[in-house]
C-alpha cells in the first residue's frame, strides 16, 4: 500500500470562541478548522483534525517545499510511502521538516498525520487502534463535560445543573473571565461546586495567559499560583490545569510540591523528549497530551508508559472535533488507569459538523469506548465539502 495524497482541508464557519454570562453553552473555535485527509492506492483514507493556524498549516503540508532536507513539506515527505510504517514515518516527518518545524504548527500537523496513519493501519488490518497499541484494558470511561467559565455565579450554577441533568458526573470549567477578578473567580467556582453537589468531580482550568484571555495584565507569580491552588482546595477541585507558563517547568514542579490540589498539564508539551523532561521534573500529577499537538498516537503511547512508570495519571486533552475524541478514547482504552475522557460539550456548528460520533453518555456518566476500526466516528464529507475554502 502506498500513500497517494495528503490533503489539508481548511474549513470556515460563522461562529467565534465565546462564553456568555448565562448558563447558555459556550462555543469553541467556530470560525476556522483544519482537518487532514491521507489517501492510499488501496482506497483507504485516514482523517484527523488539527488545532493550529490553518492557513499556515496548509502551506506546511501542501505548499512549496525546498530541495534541502529539513525544508520539505509534510505532504511530499509522505506521498509514495507505506502508511503502515508509522514509527519510521514519524521520524521522516520530523527530520524532513526539522529546520522550520520540531514544534508549533509543524508538530501539530505531524500529530494529525500520525493519527491518520494509525487509522489507516487499523482499517488495513481490521484491528481497532486500541488493540494495535497493545490491547484494551477498559471498555468504558467516565466522561467530563469540558466547557468555558460563564461570567456570573448564576450562569455557572445554571450550566452545572444542566450538565448534571444530562448525566455528567464530572465537569471542567476553563478560561473565559477566570483570572480577571479574584473575588469573582471564587464566586464562580463556589457556584459550580454547590450546583454539582459534593459527589461530582469539579475540574478547573484557570488558563495561563495573563489575567484570562480577554484583558492584558501580569501573569500570576509563583506565590500567586500556590495561593490559587490553596483556595481551590476549599471547593474540593479534582485538579487545577495548565495554569503556568508552559516553558516554566521548574515553577510547575514547585507549585505542585506545595499544592493541596492535584496539578494537571501537558497540552502544550510536544515530542517524547519534552514529555520525558516534563514528567521527569515532577511537574504534574496528571499528564495531558493532546493527540493533535503532542506528536500523535506514536508519541502519546510512549507518554502513557512514562506516566505509568512515574506513578501519575494520563488524561488526554481533547477539546476539538470528535475525531480527536475518538483517537483519545482508543488511547484511554489501553491505559492501566483510565480516569476520564474529556468530552467537548462546547462544539461549534463547525467542529460538531465535521465528525458526528456514536458516543453516548450512559446513566452512570460513562462513555462506552468503541471497539471498532472507525472509532465510532463518521466523517461527514458533504459537510466538509460545503465548508471548505481552499
Ligand atoms: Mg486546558
Amino acid at each position: 500500500m502506498r500513500i497517494t495524497a495528503v490533503d489539508p482541508i481548511l474549513l470556515q464557519g460563522s461562529q467565534t470562541y465565546h462564553a456568555s454570562a448565562s448558563g447558555t453553552e459556550a462555543t469553541d473555535n467556530g470560525d476556522w478548522q483544519l482537518i487532514i485527509k491521507v489517501s492510499t492506492n488501496e482506497g483507504l483514507t485516514g482523517w484527523a483534525d488539527v488545532e493550529t493556524l490553518g492557513p499556515a498549516a496548509v502551506a506546511i503540508i501542501a505548499g512549496q517545499g525546498m530541495a534541502i532536507l529539513g525544508f520539505k513539506t509534510l505532504g511530499e515527505l509522505l506521498v509514495g510511502e507505506n502508511p503502515l510504517d508509522t514509527e519510521r514515518l514519524w521520524d521522516k516527518l520530523y527530520i524532513g521538516s526539522a529546520y522550520y518545524g520540531r514544534r508549533g504548527i509543524a508538530m501539530q500537523c505531524l500529530s494529525a498525520l500520525d493519527n491518520a496513519l494509525w487509522s489507516i493501519r487499523a482499517q488495513a488490518t481490521g484491528v481497532p487502534i486500541a488493540t494495535l497499541l497493545g490491547g484494551r484494558r477498559h471498555d468504558r470511561v467516565l466522561a467530563y463535560a469540558s466547557t468555558l467559565f460563564r461570567e456570573t455565579p448564576e450562569g455557572m450554577a445554571d450550566a452545572a445543573r444542566a450538565y448534571v441533568e444530562r448525566g455528567f458526573r464530572a465537569v471542567k470549567f476553563g478560561w473565559g473571565v477566570f483570572g480577571q477578578d479574584p473575588g469573582r473567580d471564587r464566586e464562580l467556582v463556589a457556584a459550580a461546586r454547590e450546583a454539582l453537589g459534593p459527589e461530582r468531580h469539579l475540574l478547573v482550568d484557570p488558563g495561563w495567559y495573563p489575567a484570562g484571555w480577554t484583558r492584558p495584565g501580569p501573569m500570576r507569580s509563583l506565590r500567586e499560583n500556590i495561593a490559587l491552588c490553596e483556595w481551590l482546595a476549599d471547593y474540593d477541585v479534582g485538579w487545577v490545569e495548565d495554569f503556568i507558563h508552559p516553558e516554566h517547568f521548574a515553577e510547575y514542579a514547585t507549585v505542585r510540591a506545595h499544592s493541596p490540589v492535584p496539578v494537571a498539564a501537558g497540552e502544550q508539551v510536544a515530542t517524547h523528549w519534552e514529555f520525558e523532561r516534563f514528567i521527569g521534573d515532577g511537574c504534574v500529577d496528571v499528564i495531558q497530551p493532546d493527540l493533535s499537538r503532542c506528536g500523535g498516537l506514536t508519541v502519546a503511547r510512549r507518554v502513557a508508559q512514562m506516566a505509568h512508570d512515574a506513578g501519575i495519571d494520563l488524561v488526554p486533552h481533547s477539546w476539538l472535533t470528535h475525531l480527536l475524541t475518538g483517537y483519545s478514547l482508543q488511547l484511554i482504552a489501553t491505559l492501566p488507569r483510565a480516569r476520564f475522557v474529556e468530552f467537548n460539550v462546547s462544539q461549534s456548528a463547525l467542529t460538531r459538523g465535521i465528525a458526528p460520533a456514536r458516543f453516548t453518555l450512559e446513566a452512570d456518566g460513562c462513555i462506552a469506548i468503541p471497539d471498532s476500526v472507525d472509532m465510532g466516528v463518521r466523517v461527514d464529507e458533504d459537510f466538509i465539502a460545503a465548508h471548505r475554502v481552499n
